[in-house]
């Protein structure tokens, strides 16, 4: 078995630090596989020459980067502060108005927090908690004026408040739609540039994603992001309908107590991972990064415990995009995976934690050949699997085993090499030619050797589904020879 190859994924969001070719080539070679375009902080313009980045640097190091185009979605934001900042003193009474329009008499210029929300006084009752800049600052609502469209609530915290800071309302129904104009925008802009994944941000219900699809290439995988609790209340429906998840804790631990997110971030993981559905676990991972070079040791275990509890992926956010030390939270991250995949490989011959019971996937044909591709390779000690596959699906349902040995994940598809690039314990390899069995498993074989998969005379299981050209149909297993 190959001692050098890695089953989890590392996603790093690319910003300003990092969207220098030799900064970002450091960050591919440090061990990237999937990179985030966060569209909440990022213009069109500068994403373009993130999506130039990652051709340049696929074409250098012929390695497959997923790109990961992550909506803004309708998150409620302060709008712009008469003062730029605003000074919050607890007990005292301030009040959200939408953005542009006259505040009510008793409100003066100090206590005035305009919001890009106009439907905030129809939504909120009093008694409602209103969290600003992540939860850092706190109101309760004392009562509004749904015609006036103003809410006047009591601080329970203080501060400097900064325009344009996130808005969160746990427990409150936000009827805003699952898209905002600048989302289509960037949706249309994503379809052009051909992005692998799209990540929906605030996600509340199956329609949301619905939305989504209507307006999407249908080329690109959708990640539906986990942050609110209507989400999780939601997770059967939604979880059928994405491609994919993200345990979105920074505002996971704003909507919910924070101590809630840690066994959510196993439910999480776990429902994904028995549906066949990669999941990314992110936010602050390696916050302290930011600006040291050596991450906190709570940090680490932080890692090492969404590993452990059977993550995709990892991702880092604004220690790669605005960081001082991207390459050195890339190799952390890379260090802290192969010495928890040694530790499991070790200690239960399962590379991953192992799902059981009764998964909706496991009584499909696709879960049965998966699940018996698995057996094959134990008896045979095979060396590596390899799937044949057009739209990464099959690679996807065996990556859901947790085997051992890396998954080879063949495809003629562009896109498809890209996309497996984030599913755990996947080796994207692209086939160029007529997409038959036979030169398939030739390219196989060359890419075993190539890689250092496996030795001449070892046995291997191959999964495939045929018609190769019909997506979603894992039906055949073989045992072939290197
Ligand atoms: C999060 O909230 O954890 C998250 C990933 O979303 P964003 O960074 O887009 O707010």
């Amino acid at each position: 078995m190959s001692a050098g190859f890695r089953r989890a994924k590392i996603v790093s969001t690319i910003g300003p630090g990092t969207r220098k070719p030799d900064v970002f080539r450091g960050l591919v070679e440090a061990g990237t596989d999937a990179v985030r375009i966060n569209f909440a902080h990022t213009s069109q313009a500068d994403a373009a020459e993130t999506v130039e980045l990652v051709a340049e640097t696929a074409r250098e190091t012929g390695r497959p980067i997923a790109t990961i185009g992550d909506l803004g979605g309708p998150k409620i934001r302060v709008g712009d502060l008469p003062e730029t900042t605003l000074e919050i003193a607890p007990q005292d009474t301030y009040w959200f108005v939408p953005e542009g329009e006259d505040p009510p008499d008793a409100c003066d210029v100090e206590h005035l927090i305009p919001t890009t929300y106009p439907q905030l006084a129809d939504e909120v009752e009093p008694g409602n908690r209103i969290l600003l800049d992540d939860g850092h600052f706190e109101f309760v609502v004392e009562n509004g004026d749904t015609k006036e469209r103003w809410v006047a609530a009591k601080a329970y915290s203080s501060g400097t408040l900064k325009s344009q800071k996130g808005i969160n309302l746990p427990g409150v129904r936000v009827g805003a739609p699952p898209l905002t104009d600048k989302d289509r925008d960037d949706i249309a802009w994503a379809n052009e540039h051909h992005l692998d994944y799209l990540a929906l941000s605030f996600v509340r219900q199956l329609s949301d994603l619905e939305t989504a699809r209507g307006v999407m290439d249908k080329g690109s995988l959708l990640i539906a992001k986990i942050e609110k609790s209507q989400a999780l209340n939601a997770m059967a429906d939604i979880l059928p309908e994405s491609d994919g998840v993200m345990v979105a804790r920074g505002d996971l631990g704003v909507e919910l107590p924070y101590e809630e997110v840690p066994m959510i971030q196993k439910r999480i993981i776990r429902l994904a991972q028995e549906r066949a559905r990669p999941v990314i676990t992110a936010t602050q991972m390696l916050e302290s990064m930011i600006d040291s070079p050596r991450p906190t040791r709570a940090e680490v275990s932080d890692v090492a415990n969404a590993l452990l509890d059977g993550t995709d992926a990892v991702m880092l956010s604004a220690e790669t995009a605005i960081g001082d030390y991207p390459i050195e939270a890339v190799k952390t991250m890379d260090r802290v995976i192969r010495r928890i995949e040694h530790e499991r490989i070790g200690r239960t011959g399962r590379a991953g934690k192992q799902i059981r019971g009764h998964s909706q996937i496991q009584q499909t044909t696709s879960g049965a050949i998966a699940a018996a591709s698995m057996q094959a390779v134990d008896r045979l000690d095979s060396p590596f699997i390899v799937t044949f596959t057009r739209s990464g699906y099959t690679a996807r349902i065996v990556s859901a085993q947790r085997p051992a040995v890396p998954i080879m994940g063949i495809t003629d598809q562009w896109r498809t090499f890209n996309q497996m690039a984030l599913v755990w314990g996947v080796q994207p390899v692209l086939f160029r030619g007529d997409p038959n069995y036979k030169s398939m498993l030739e390219r196989a074989r060359e890419a075993a050797l190539e890689l250092g998969l496996g030795e001449t005379g070892q046995r291997f299981v191959v999964t495939a589904g045929v018609p190769f050209h019909v997506p979603g149909t894992t039906n055949m297993m073989r045992v072939e020879e290197l």
